[in-house]
């Protein structure tokens, strides 16, 4: 019985839960000894005896409580920088390593309200700097295809616990490609929405200007279903835009109908890929992203700036690590590791030398990149990419994923710094690692942009032995 249940999408599986054909706690008995496991170390936290009490207390609820749950009974995992009350939250460093927030971030407390199971939180690229989930203060966290080679990073353990079936959803976050890389790396899908549609109250902040929660998933119908639940307007963030209510809901009949899809060249099986979704009545044709290859220049001048500012209240002082020299240089170098001292050095730098001068070079080109997007999806509905130019690399490969000349996270960057939503998804392997694909449509959009990718996730299913990749 747990393995049927593990085989259901969490779509079927909260469906089952309402009408009472599964109770929550044998769902979550199925996933919490995986969990419980930990063998890819996608967890920090394990919380058992919470997760049972809010299993036992779903399934106590009456048939008319249950129906107003879109998540009742479903196990998800949480990207430890998302504050969540009570519990730790350490962001992957010795710097938060005995935080515990007194206060729950408005997604957590929005998953709740709809009836899901929290059953952990996950290991990171320490305050989500980074693209390899090698740089956690407590062990890097593991590629469950492969146990060799890393899972992406920074959401490492939000997707490598999807991809091993320790929970069926999870929540990671996305400055720069943090939760679509690791989703192509570890064969899961993942949504980043547009700027300010969920809010960020309780992340623990890196790049604010750039970040968004997001979900992640096996398949993008249950990433719809997530972002239902989690995006909407929140008073406790400003930037947030857009009213609640609004169902993100994507059908077994979606059809690429009159979709104008523009795809970048190189995306690999261009014609087999064309010809299907042609077939399937979409446009397609060539076009190319504005501005691509100043991607990682702007990216992680304005990142850096704003990770040195974010990062400036660890001082040792007011919560967190406090070192026993007593100063604050002292409290900075013991609890943060070599990388993000690299990050806020660059940030420190990029904001003072030749009084800024970078950094405002940085958003001016960012403000010409945007207003380019702006005027391509007049032409396009959908932009098809690849995610990344490589599969999920050897953990002994000291390469830099995401700072490297080639620029891996360009394509992914591209949509953090637009704004625009953009999910990953799928679409084969090769050298049997999983490949995903990347859709970007304009902000506000994903509605569209699921539909479509539900419509491709069929293609690719369908036809998954003829497209197998995207070559680069
Ligand atoms: N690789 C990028 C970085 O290191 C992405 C980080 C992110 O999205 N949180 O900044």
């Amino acid at each position: 019985m747990s393995d049927d249940i593990l085989k259901l999408s969490a779509t079927e599986l909260s469906c089952a839960v309402r009408e009472r054909r599964l109770g929550a706690l044998e769902v979550l008995k199925a996933y919490i000894k995986r969990a419980e496991k930990n063998k890819y170390n996608s967890f920090i936290t394990i919380c058992s005896e919470e997760a049972e009490m809010t299993a036992s207390r779903i399934d106590c609820m009456s048939k008319s409580e249950l129906v107003n749950l879109p998540l009742a009974g479903i196990p998800i995992s949480i990207k430890d920088n998302i504050c969540t009350k009570g519990i730790k939250t350490t962001c992957a460093s010795r710097m938060l390593e005995n935080f515990i927030p007194s206060y729950s971030a408005s997604v957590y407390e929005k998953i709740l309200a709809a009836g899901a199971v929290p059953i952990g939180k996950t290991n990171m690229d320490e305050f989500a700097i980074g693209a390899d989930g090698t740089t956690s203060a407590f062990g890097m966290t593991l590629n469950p295809h492969d146990t060799e080679r890393s899972p992406g990073g920074s959401s490492s353990g939000s997707a490598a616990s999807v991809a091993a079936g320790e929970a069926l959803l999870s929540l990671g976050s996305d400055t720069g490609g943090s939760a679509r890389l690791p989703a192509a790396f570890c064969g899961v899908s993942a949504l980043k929405p547009t700027y300010g549609s969920v809010s960020r109250f309780g992340l623990t902040g890196l790049a604010p200007s750039l970040e968004q929660i997001c979900p992640i998933s096996r398949d993008i119908r249950d990433c719809a279903l997530l972002y239902s639940v989690i995006c909407g307007k929140d008073e406790r963030d400003m930037t947030t835009l857009y009213s609640q209510g609004k169902k993100y809901g994507v059908s077994d009949t979606e059809t690429l109908k009159g979709m104008r899809i523009g795809s970048i060249p190189g995306l690999g099986c261009d014609k087999r890929l064309f010809a299907l979704l042609e077939e399937s009545g979409a446009n397609v044709s060539e076009t190319r992203l504005p501005m691509i290859d100043t991607i990682p220049e702007i990216y992680y001048a304005i990142s850096s700036a704003e990770a040195s500012s974010t990062l400036a209240r660890y001082d040792g002082l007011r919560y967190g690590f406090s070192s026993a020299m007593g100063t604050v240089e002292g409290t900075r170098n013991e609890g943060f590791g070599t990388k993000v001292k690299e990050r806020l050095a660059q940030g420190a730098y990029v904001l003072t030398y030749d009084n800024g001068k970078i950094y405002v070079s940085a958003l001016e080109v960012q403000r010409r990149l945007r207003k380019n997007t702006d005027y391509l999806f007049e032409k396009f509905d959908i932009i098809l990419t690849p995610v990344s130019d490589i599969t999920a690399p050897s953990l002994n490969d000291t390469r830099r994923i995401g700072e490297d000349t080639t620029g891996s996270d360009k394509f992914t960057a591209y949509a953090n710094l637009t704004g625009i939503p953009a999910v990953v998804i799928p679409s084969g392997d090769k050298n049997k690692l999983p490949v995903g694909i990347q859709l970007t449509a304009k902000h506000g959009e994903e509605e569209k942009l699921c539909r479509t990718a539900y419509a491709l996730e069929r293609i690719f299913k369908t036809h998954q032995n003829n497209i197998m990749s995207t070559d680069v």
